[in-house]
C-alpha cells in the first residue's frame, strides 16, 4: 500500500512541471515553461525577451 502511493506521487509532480504553460506580458503568445524568459519578474516569449 505505502509503495504503491508513493510511487503515484513521484510519477505525478514531474509532469506537472513540464508541461507548465505561461501566457507572455508583451504578444500574449502562450510558451511552455521551459523557453520562458523572466525579465523583472514578468514573463516573455524568447522573441520578446531579445528586444
Ligand atoms: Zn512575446
Amino acid at each position: 500500500m505505502l509503495m504503491i502511493e508513493e510511487i503515484e506521487n513521484f510519477g505525478f509532480k514531474p509532469k506537472k512541471g513540464i508541461f507548465d504553460l505561461e501566457r507572455c506580458t508583451k504578444c500574449s503568445e502562450v510558451v511552455f515553461s521551459t523557453g520562458l524568459r523572466v525579465v523583472n519578474g514578468k514573463h516573455y516569449c524568447i522573441p520578446c525577451s531579445g528586444l
